[in-house]
């Protein structure tokens, strides 16, 4: 069997608490019996072990990695096996669509700008029509084919679907194109030889393992293979307590979309609060259990309403409902001026959910790697800033970055070897034209 070694950087130190030292048998942390509780946890004292160094058996190859099965991931996936790749898509949980299956968050948003233009198709129409392929909402009347033109101006074309029907449509869809879909993965870190990402290190049910790849997407959300790739990202802990559930009321499902009022701006605590980070683990702890306090409490407040009537939790997330936390730096960032400013890197567009009228030209410089030539990013950790990035981590934007990301990976493993820097922009941007995506230089200002 293959083998790739872990870099040293990788494998140096384990950072450990006093209580995360009691678990290895340091001496003297360890309670001498149940009837103790255990002492807190004091990070940063800066304790470390020394991991020994090991192969990592190689269990795939392929042309493309995608790390992340969200809705962002599923379409880099699709795009890069329909461009001919071979594709592997790497999911730590056991569903597809990330936050908007497992999270419950059920609102497919515009493809349109308000203004009756559609800025978004592609997979990312594909995917809003897949949503509600099982029957449950139809797609609004007058964005149907030959639709009224008059009305497009006053309704937007977004959908709400069914999570658990999406979940089994999306493994269908993704299984169907070619990818090899893996669950129980969770990324670690990354193998590089330069400036090139040559394989990534896995965890799951078997063990550590590697898999190598030419290309490598980040769709995991929260950047997790560009900051392990040395990639310059940016981290913002202003997240609010969140989790839309759903509650079996009168007999009937009903949606609860709960979450603590959040800003407009990433970069501002709303309330003056601190928030909460999702790039660090006793963060997202404490946000699940306080989004859950925040979701007991909003029962009560409902069985309040009507004590005689039974209420019960139905459906929770299971995922933590994170919005914006860590994203890539890119050489391009997209900022709330770029309304309606057209970019020659245009390999998308976007409308803005919060409102008619802005329509945003995404470069592709906002989804490559800095420092590492074969890695693009999708989703909701592209480089955006301030209220572009609230604008540009909804599911449908997703999935565009992802088709333009999975696209570049694809097309840069057949021409470049993966370095997607030195795959021509036209190239890219033709081949994204054929699948569908706009980019239509008439509706900039
Ligand atoms: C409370 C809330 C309400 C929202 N409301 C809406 C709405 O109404 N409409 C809308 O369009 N958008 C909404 N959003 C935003 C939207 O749902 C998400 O931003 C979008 O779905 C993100 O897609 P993604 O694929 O980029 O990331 P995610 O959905 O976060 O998917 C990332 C995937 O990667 C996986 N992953 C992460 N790390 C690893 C790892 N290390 N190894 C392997 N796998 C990994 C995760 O398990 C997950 O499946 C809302 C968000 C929140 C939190």
């Amino acid at each position: 069997m293959a083998r790739v070694v872990e870099s040293a950087d990788r494998r140096r130190f384990i950072r450990l608490s006093a209580a995360g030292g009691a678990a290895v048998g340091l001496a003297g942390a360890v309670p001498r019996g149940f009837s103790q509780p255990a002492p807190p946890p004091r990070p940063g004292d800066g304790q470390t072990v020394t991991e020994p160094e090991r192969d990592v058996p190689v269990w795939g190859q392929y042309d493309v990695v995608v790390v992340g099965g969200g809705i962002a991931g599923v379409a880099a996936a699709v795009a890069a096996a329909r461009n001919g790749a071979s594709t592997c898509l790497l999911e730590k949980e056991f569903a597809l669509g990330g936050l908007a299956t497992l999270g419950n968050v059920v609102v497919y948003l515009p493809l349109c700008d308000g203004m009756g233009n559609q800025v978004i198709a592609g997979i990312g129409e594909e995917l809003l029509r897949l949503s509600v392929a099982d029957g449950f909402n139809p797609i609004p009347a007058c964005w149907l084919p030959d639709g009224d033109m008059e009305q497009r101006r006053k309704v937007r074309y977004r959908v709400t679907f069914n999570p658990a029907s999406y979940m089994l449509a999306l493994e269908e869809w993704v299984l169907a194109s070619g990818v090899h879909l893996r669950y129980d993965v969770r990324f670690c870190t990354v193998v590089k030889r330069g400036d090139t990402i040559q394989a990534v290190v896995v965890e799951s049910k078997s063990g550590r393992s590697a898999v190598l790849c030419r290309a490598v997407v980040d769709a995991s959300g929260d950047a997790d293979v560009c900051a392990r790739a040395g990639e310059p990202t940016v981290s913002v802990r202003t997240n609010v307590a969140a989790g839309w559930f759903y509650t079996w009321d009168r007999q009937q499902l009903r949606l609860v979309p709960h979450s603590e009022e959040f800003g407009r701006d990433p970069n501002l605590a709303p309330k003056g609060e601190r928030g909460f980070a999702g790039d660090d683990a006793d963060d997202v702890t404490a946000q699940v259990i306080e989004s859950r306090k925040g979701i007991r409490r909003r029962l009560e407040a409902l069985r309040g309403k009507s004590p005689d009537k039974p209420l019960f939790a139905a459906i929770l997330p299971t995922i933590p409902s994170f919005r914006m936390t860590r994203r890539l730096h890119g050489a391009a960032v997209v900022r709330e001026s770029d309304d309606r400013r057209w970019c020659d890197g245009c390999v998308g567009m976007t409308g803005d959910w919060r409102k008619a009228g802005p329509i945003y030209f995404l470069p592709l410089g906002c989804l490559v790697g800095v420092v590492s030539k074969n890695l693009t990013v999708a989703g909701r950790c592209i480089s955006a800033d301030g209220p572009a990035w609230d604008v540009t981590r909804v599911i449908p934007t997703c999935a565009v970055t992802g088709e333009a990301a999975g696209t570049a990976a694809a097309l840069a493993a057949r021409d470049c070897g993966g370095d997607v820097s030195r795959l021509p922009l036209h190239v890219l941007q033709r081949r994204l034209q054929e699948q569908g995506v706009p980019m239509d230089r008439r509706l900039a200002r």
